[in-house]
């Protein structure tokens, strides 16, 4: 059995950390690693993992106690997503989009410290949505991204969302939806407009829950991607869907301040690629010591080009674990300049470094690792999603680097 990517003595962790990461390295080694190849290869949704998840009641992880869940913090959820992405990058990166809208809704939401009307109302509005999650089993999903600057934060959402009497009605198109097809409700976010020609703004974010058999949600277009093929992402569009006021996952308003104060809660994209980094490590002590399932016994492990590339290997490894446990320790609203931008350097080094560390094992296991009938070939293909995703893609975390490095607030030229 593997040791936890993080173990309690040597990372300090609290016995529900540990807890939590234990039942899910378990639910990934005995279950999801089996599953994985099937999902990958037919590109279909993880729906027996699921059933697993919510068997534990890991689907209520970041659901606060009092209403049924975990109650985990956003490191504690981060801790334990990475090990089930350890074994299956598709159901961890679901996963991801699930529990978000949990954190979201929960102690992120809490730390700001909203006026008492606000708060009334909001707990009025996540007690639906946790009695779900907790009682039924259902599942969220997380559509944001439209394939313009929205998602990155530059722009409003093109999705809108009408005020009618009694709740809303959206009209829009988001792509790379995750569970398309699969989640019970879809967390939109969209701009809250009062007039039908009204142009949406930011401030005006809306985060609403879609049932997906309301009336005008439909899924669209096919899914044959390079990587992370059990995500299942397709096209949501959605035509004057109405739905009621209770719908609301937060109340007006509070998003735009929600993404702004707690800037860490985009980071929770990285456990499935931290996962896939170990994992890639794991394969190739296994492959150098004769020890993979299945496999002839053939030890590799006495030529110094392999003990050198592990070497390599180990370092990228516990580099980035390091940054990671930094950034996702001292995560909290209003954090400082320096605190922000170790978050963005930490989001770029899970996501390229574990490509790079795929990339290491498969040059240094060689041609028979590159095989689909093993994990190698899917955790290099899953690995290359990571940098690519919105709003902290490796290229925008460099872009927010070099210039949070350079000037400081206020100042340009
Ligand atoms: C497997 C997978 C699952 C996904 N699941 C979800 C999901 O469930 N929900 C969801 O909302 N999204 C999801 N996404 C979408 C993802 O987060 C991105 O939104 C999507 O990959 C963006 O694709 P694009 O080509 O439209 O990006 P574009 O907006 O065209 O951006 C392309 C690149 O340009 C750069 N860029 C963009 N804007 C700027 C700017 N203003 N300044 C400088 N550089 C910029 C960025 O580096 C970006 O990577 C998923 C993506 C993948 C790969």
């Amino acid at each position: 059995m593997d040791d936890l990517i993080f173990p309690k003595k040597e990372w300090c962790l609290t016995n529900e950390q540990e807890q939590l990461c234990n039942l899910s390295k378990n639910l990934g080694s005995k279950r999801f690693s089996k599953r994985a190849f099937k999902y990958d290869s037919e590109a279909s949704f993880p729906v027996e993992n699921y059933k697993d998840l919510a068997e534990k009641g890991l689907l209520g992880i970041c659901v606060p106690k009092k209403y049924g869940g975990f109650g985990a913090d956003l490191k504690t959820y981060m801790l334990a997503a990475a090990e089930i992405g350890r074994y299956c990058g598709a159901t961890a990166l679901t996963f991801n989009m699930h529990v978000s809208s949990c954190l979201w809704t929960s102690f992120l939401i809490d730390d700001l410290k909203l006026d008492e009307e606000i708060k009334i109302e909001h707990e009025r509005l996540r007690s639906e949505h946790y009695k779900r999650i907790i009682q039924d089993g259902k599942i969220y999903a997380q559509p944001f991204s439209e394939g313009g600057a929205a998602a990155a934060g530059f722009k409003a959402f093109g999705t809108n969302a009408l005020k009618v009497p009694d709740g809303w009605v959206i009209n829009g198109r988001k792509i790379f939806a995750s569970l398309s097809g699969h989640a019970d409700y879809y967390g939109v976010l969209c701009s809250a407009i009062r007039k039908k020609d009204e142009c949406g703004s930011r401030k005006n974010t809306m985060y609403l829950a879609v049932p997906n058999n309301a009336d005008g949600v439909s899924v669209e277009g096919d899914w044959d991607p390079l990587g992370m093929r059990g995500t299942v992402s397709r096209t949501l569009v959605f035509r004057d869907v109405f739905v009621f006021e209770k719908e609301q996952l937060m109340p007006a308003g509070v998003y735009p301040e929600a993404a702004a104060r707690w800037p860490h809660m985009f980071m929770t994209l990285t456990p499935a690629y931290m996962g896939i980094a170990q994992a890639a490590f794991d394969f190739t002590i296994k492959y150098l010591r004769g020890e993979v399932e299945g496999m002839a016994p053939v030890k590799r492990r006495m030529y110094p080009t392999k003990q050198l590339a592990v070497a390599e290997m180990k370092v990228m490894l516990e580099q980035t674990k390091a940054i990671w446990f930094q950034a996702i320790s001292e995560a909290g609203p209003d954090p400082s300049k320096e605190s922000l931008m170790r978050a963005y350097v930490a989001q770029y080094t899970v996501m390229e470094n574990s490509n790079k560390l795929t990339q290491l094992a498969l040059r240094t296991c060689g041609g028979q690792a590159m095989l689909k009938t093993l994990p190698l070939e899917r955790l290099y293909r899953d690995s290359r999603c990571g940098s690519l995703m919105l709003p902290w893609t490796a290229e925008l975390c460099l872009d927010k680097l070099g210039t949070s490095t350079l000037y400081e607030e206020g100042e340009s030229d």
